[in-house]
């Protein structure tokens, strides 16, 4: 056997302590914010059957033709994927468990997703979103909803030089008018296509659209626009999530070449995009899907949802020099002598009965190479215990960061400290 080190897998990153910190705190935030919308938490299995990706997300994606980490079953042969994103995922379980029934839903949901993609900065193979969903919302407000709670989350989070791009994708019948254009037009122009896009040229025309080779980009930038096929309807709804955006004063971009890399949307579509972190972005992204509740099986009911790169906000925001908060230590309790450590032990208990956050010196070592730990632990206060003072049934509490240390019961132990700690 190869006894060399094992590495992760290409493209999966651990996330250290110091790096979870932040983790932590951010999803904290996002929690807090999702609730203020009425928001509520779904968890689906990180594996579904493959068949559900495919019919989702379409055939001819990019995440379905090369990017899906599939496997069998060994044991019984059946197709599966690590999931790719998260909105086929919700959209299974809520028709699996009948949750539209009589109730639209707002749905989110967090958690590591997969894709067999070039590692690069901002872009892995195992990445995070938080994947908002609304369920059962046909009008243009969910919409608007969505993308002021985008704003609301970019101030609240400290972001600056994020942007908004706005589309409409129409809906079916103008999509099918424009599909037949844009066939014609690449037909005119086979010799010009690469071979991504001849490929697609029948399959999925709408996305030669999105792609980004620069040799391409004259020729799609001269392709007919869908917004010249968009009937009545699909426009009002489209004017009037404008209309509430800049009654928000929120600043958009219409982008007509935005079609977002995914089959499933329609009408409104946008993205959160930054130049501060190279080619990779865009760091939230969405729109409305009304036909997809129907595709997977269920009755149809209109949806509207987005997901965020949680690794792409973070660099952003360690971009902006957003220091790493820290995990808080209340009480280091340093203690030398048997009947010492056996008092040190109880009043650790006693303090986390109290919910403090306590270390208790382990390893042993002189008071000093302990205190030199207490202090480096950020506690507020350490709690220094001598076999004299556990002879009395007390202990020395010494605030950390300057003030006078003091002989205490231990009984009064926990008023002590608390007093020190607010
Ligand atoms: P891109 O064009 O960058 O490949 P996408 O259109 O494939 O993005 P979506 O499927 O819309 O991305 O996913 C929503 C968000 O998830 C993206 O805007 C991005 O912030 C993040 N994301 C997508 N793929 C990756 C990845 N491989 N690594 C890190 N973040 C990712
Ligand atoms: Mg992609």
């Amino acid at each position: 056997m190869s006894n060399e080190t094992l590495q992760a897998v290409k493209g999966m990153n651990d996330i250290l302590p110091d790096e979870a910190e932040l983790w932590l705190w951010f999803e904290e935030e996002v929690r807090d914010w999702l609730h203020g919308y009425g928001y509520r938490n779904i968890r689906m299995p990180l594996v579904e059957p493959t068949a559900l990706f495919k019919r989702a997300i379409g055939e001819v994606t990019d995440i379905v033709e090369k990017e899906m980490y599939s496997f069998e079953d060994a044991l019984n042969g059946d197709n599966l994927t690590l999931r790719p994103e998260g909105t086929a995922s919700c959209v299974r379980a809520v028709l699996q468990h009948n949750l539209l029934y009589n109730a639209p839903q707002r749905l989110y949901y967090s958690g590591q997703m997969f894709r067999h993609e070039r590692p690069q900065k901002g872009r892995y193979r195992q990445f995070h979103q938080i994947g908002v969903e609304a369920l059962g919302f046909a009008g243009p407000d969910i919409d608007a909803e969505q993308i002021l709670m985008c704003a609301r989350l970019w101030r609240r989070l400290g972001l600056r030089d994020v942007a908004l791009q706005l589309n409409t994708l129409g809906d079916a019948a103008s999509r099918h008018r424009h599909r037949v254009k844009l066939i014609a037009y690449f037909e005119q122009h086979r010799d010009r296509l690469d071979a991504d896009a001849t490929r697609r040229l029948y399959t999925n025309p709408l996305r030669i659209l999105d792609s980004k080779n620069p040799a391409m980009q004259e020729l799609v930038a001269a392709a007919p626009g869908l917004s010249d096929e968009l009937d009545e309807e699909a426009i009002r709804h489209f004017d009037e999530v404008q209309a509430v955006l800049k009654h928000h004063d929120v600043v958009f971009e219409i982008n007509p070449r935005l079609v977002r890399g995914l089959d499933y949307y329609n009408r409104t579509v946008f993205e959160w995009v930054t130049t501060r972190l190279g080619a990779q972005g865009t760091v939230c992204a969405g729109g409305r899907y009304d036909g997809l509740v129907e595709q997977i099986g269920g009755k149809p009911a209109p949806a509207m949802g987005f997901a965020m790169g949680v690794e792409r906000l973070l660099a952003l925001l360690q971009e902006d020099g957003m220091a790493l908060p820290k995990a808080e230590v209340d009480v280091y309790v340093v203690h030398q002598g048997e009947l010492a450590g056996r008092l040190a032990s109880r009043v650790a208990e006693q303090l986390r009965d109290d919910r403090l956050h306590v270390l208790l010196h382990c390893g042993g070592g002189s008071f000093k190479s302990q205190m030199k730990k207490a202090d480096a632990s950020g506690a507020t206060v350490a709690v220094v215990i001598g076999d004299d003072e556990a002879q009395a049934g007390e202990v020395s509490v010494k605030p950390m960061r300057g003030g006078e240390q003091v002989r205490v019961k231990v009984q009064t132990l926990v008023e002590t400290v608390n007093k020190l700690i607010k």
